[in-house]
């Protein structure tokens, strides 16, 4: 299967540099036309479904999407039968550059290379894509310095297909901290998180990432509060340096002193955040502060995993996810895909709704949510005239089941079909 998959990255990283020129230039005089068709189209907006719908695609860009619009002389039709169209969907939290076995053992920056990683990482990222995420937010390479940038910049000029990424290349953490050992990238004073912010997007960061708190071995496992990195000034150096080079920043933090500190500092976005307390829920809807669940990667998937300690974190990030949407906090779709296989952070959905989530608003989180949370709201996260081309098909009703979303059969992005398995 993995050798399918890298032997079909490799195909295609051939086609596509061939290709590229030469569509480039049709592209300069005219946009390639396309009309993409199907049963019916879930409007993310509204919650209903568009029978009939018709998608016209120029180029990147998406020209008209409604119901039976005439299909203008010459487009190429894709007519996909019987299926549901949505729009591309958004992971905000991945690491293309980890591997599920690189959770366990020695950390991946001692047993392999990063030139290793990163042929990894395209398998990965091929995978994600395929599975319908055509935008993601990688949060941490994990000790495989800048290559997230490498492959970020690959997939952007046709050389290898993947996601469109948004990266953060290190993590910013401290001295005993989280990822001390894998991340190699430790700033205890305020000065050296300023200038580690300078040389993440120097060399191409487009988010910045911290620590704010720990990770699980950090838990005080009789008051579950988890091991604060960072005070407030620390976050807000960070914040305010990143502001100067219009970044943002998003904050690993599990609760506790660490949360409230990355949220009063200003950070955009909160990761995991599964031991927060009512005064940290409060503080995320005062600021307008995003969160980021992150609910499957924490369910124990082997017997040494199922600690009672785990297990009270899993009840308390279902409590906090019931509080936080009962609250109305803003909560973009985010899985840890890397930390899991990649390819399967659909089940995100599932799990989701499970906890009391509508269905249509889980998509939500992953369309239109997560687009604001990136600040691409204008390009992606809908399908309407003016944005990318990122369009999926499923089989089934993803309202009715939303194990739909598991069983992608048509992936576009950017006006590019990347995978269709439709009979
Ligand atoms: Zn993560």
């Amino acid at each position: 299967m993995k050798r399918r998959l890298i032997a079909l990255a490799l195909l295609l990283a051939l086609s596509f540099s061939h290709a590229a020129p030469a569509q480039e230039s049709t592209q300069r005089s005219q946009p390639r036309r396309t009309a993409v068709r199907a049963a019916r189209m879930l409007d993310v907006r509204t919650g209903a479904f568009v029978n009939n719908p018709v998608i016209l695609v120029e180029g990147e860009k998406i020209t008209a999407a409604g119901a039976n619009l005439p299909i203008p002389q010459g487009a190429q039709v894709i007519d996909l039968g019987s299926v549901t169209l949505l729009p591309g969907l958004v992971d905000c939290h991945t690491h293309v550059l980890l591997q599920p076995e690189d959770e366990r053992g020695a950390p991946p920056v001692v047993t392999k290379s990063q030139a290793y990683r990163t042929v990894q990482g395209v398998a990965a990222a091929l995978k994600d894509l395929e599975a319908g995420f055509t935008t993601m937010r990688d949060v941490d390479s994990e000790g495989a310095g800048f290559a997230d940038v490498a492959i970020r910049d690959a997939i952007n000029r046709g050389i290898i297909p993947g996601p469109r990424l948004l990266v953060s290349t290190y993590a910013i953490t401290i001295t005993g901290g989280h990822m001390n050992n894998a991340g190699l990238n430790l700033a205890d004073s305020r000065d050296q998180m300023i200038a580690e912010v300078r040389r993440e997007v120097k060399y191409g960061a487009d988010w910045i990432k911290i620590y704010a708190t720990g990770t699980l071995r950090h838990v005080d496992p009789t008051t579950l509060e988890p091991l604060s990195q960072m005070s407030v000034e620390d976050v807000r150096a960070i914040v305010e340096e990143a502001r100067r080079w219009r970044r943002d920043v998003a904050a690993h933090a599990y609760g506790g002193d660490g949360a409230k500190n990355a949220i009063r500092g200003g950070v955009r976005s909160i990761e995991h955040g599964m031991l927060m307390d009512d005064e940290a829920l409060r503080l995320l809807v005062e600021h307008g502060t995003f969160w980021v669940p992150t609910l499957t990667v924490y369910l124990p998937e082997t017997p040494e995993d199922n600690t009672d300690l785990r297990r009270r974190i899993v009840a308390s990030h279902k409590q906090v996810f019931q509080k936080a949407m009962r609250m109305n906090v803003k909560i973009a779709f985010g899985t840890d895909a890397g930390a899991f296989e990649h390819g399967t952070q659909a089940r995100e959905f599932r799990l989701m709704t499970d906890y009391g989530m509508k269905p249509i608003d889980a998509i939500r989180a992953a369309t239109l949510r997560a687009s604001e949370l990136l600040r691409m709201e204008k390009q992606i996260g809908s399908i309407e005239a003016g944005k990318f081309a990122d369009i999926i098909a499923v089989e089934g009703d993803p309202l009715a089941d939303i194990n739909a979303l598991q069983r992608v059969r048509f992936v576009m992005k950017a006006g590019q079909v990347y995978k269709s398995t439709m009979k």
